[in-house]
């Protein structure tokens, strides 16, 4: 809690609690936030949310009147990524003002208190804030051999899971593990883990997918729920489609030399020094969906393509698996035919800059996926049999 100095009754000098500003609006105001600087932040959000004009003054006033809202982040099996990608060290930005001004009631890298203590403060925010409270869960579940392979303070993932979320408004699964299992779910799959969305289905649940997920996502999507008390329209895969409608591919600076069918061939030869399009040296950027291209990372500095490398398709289920991160998609995934192939060579030809073309790739390249795990769940039956 923040303290302030005052006198006492002698004249001497006492250290007291300061009541925590009630809104947001309130508490930027004492941080020295102009209104014309938050203004430019709601219109910055409701534009890459793509939200109808007008939006922007709406949300900036509903914003300023958003009370504390009580979140409780649990961390499965991950790497802290998301957490570091959320906690980024660039100078302060209104976002980070945003998650300082929620009520973080609960987080394993974040808090300060630990053992018993934690474990008390999730449950006094669960209790105090029932039916209100939000639940950013980043990290996937083991279930094989009862769970047993993540665990804290002698419970299951699971079990804490199901007990955090049952009286929760809604859930955000943060980053690709707790969207799809990511790594730890990575073949073999050694500890049985699945996503957050395959075990909590009666909660409104939005999936913020990436390796890590873009920080603006993660506050752009917290500030919609804030101003607006629900989570934004999403996709197939329960991604906001305001940041994951189109894909890395549709809006790549280097797009104008796939069309042309220019690519580099090595990552130092000619057509890279040229900027040349990155797809055979493996880039999946036509079949991932996310915003790298439009909002690029650290503040809006680069991006993977940008610095030289091909996407790696973090924010697609299963990217660890999908065959090689250098093998170019038209050679297809291990196992599998060449269906991709096809489309990925029509869509040289055509030359066209359509969304729709990539959204096939990515639809054939997921079916060849699920077909593949398929075959090979059926040919370990097989050799059990
Ligand atoms: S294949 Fe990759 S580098 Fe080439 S245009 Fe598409 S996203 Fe950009
Ligand atoms: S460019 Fe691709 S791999 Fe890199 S962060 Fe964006 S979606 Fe993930």
């Amino acid at each position: 809690m923040t303290r302030i100095r005052s006198k006492d009754n002698n004249g001497g000098s006492v250290i007291e609690p300061r009541a925590q500003p009630e809104t947001l609006g309130e508490m930027l105001s004492e941080r020295g936030v102009s209104r014309r600087a938050f203004l430019k932040y709601a219109a910055f959000t409701a534009s890459i949310m793509a939200l109808p004009p007008g939006m922007a003054n709406v949300m900036a006033a509903k914003l300023a009147k958003a009370r504390r809202q009580s979140v409780i982040w649990l961390s499965f099996q991950e790497c802290t990524g998301c957490t570091e990608s959320l906690t980024r060290t660039m100078s302060p930005t209104l976002e980070d003002l945003i998650f300082d001004f929620i009520s973080l009631d609960y987080h394993h890298t974040l808090q300060a208190v630990s053992g018993d203590a934690a474990e008390q403060a999730r449950h006094i925010a669960m209790k105090e804030n029932k039916g209100k409270y939000i639940v950013i869960v980043d990290g996937s579940v083991p279930l094989k051999d009862d769970g047993v392979y993540s665990m804290i303070a002698g419970r299951t993932n699971i079990d804490i899971l199901e007990e955090t979320v049952k009286d929760a408004f809604a859930v955000v699964a943060v980053g690709s593990c707790a969207a799809y299992g990511g790594i730890p779910q990575a073949n073999p799959n050694p500890t049985g883990a699945v996503a957050i969305s395959e075990l909590v289905k009666d909660k409104p649940l939005i999936n913020l997918p990436g390796c890590p997920p873009i920080p603006e996502v993660m506050s752009g999507t917290l500030s919609y729920i804030l101003s607006f008390g629900k989570l934004p329209e999403t996709d197939h895969l329960l991604r906001p489609l305001s940041f994951y409608g189109e894909s890395i591919h549709d809006r790549c600076y280097r797009r104008p030399f796939y069309d042309r069918g220019m690519f580099a061939k090595s990552f130092d030869d000619e057509g890279a020094r040229k900027g040349w399009c990155l797809y055979e040296l493996g880039c999946k950027g036509p079949v991932t969906y996310n915003s790298c291209a439009t909002m690029k990372w650290n503040g809006g500095t680069s991006f993977p393509i940008q610095s030289g490398h091909g996407c790696l398709g973090c924010s697609e289920p299963k990217f660890w698996d999908m065959g090689g991160f250098y093998k170019p998609l038209s050679t297809g995934l291990d196992n599998v035919g060449p269906a991709l192939a096809g489309a990925a060579v029509a869509g040289v030809a055509l030359g066209g800059g359509s969304a729709w073309l990539a959204r096939q790739h990515q639809d054939q390249y997921m079916k060849d996926l699920v077909d593949r795990d398929k075959d090979k769940a059926n040919a370990d039956k097989k050799k059990e049999g």
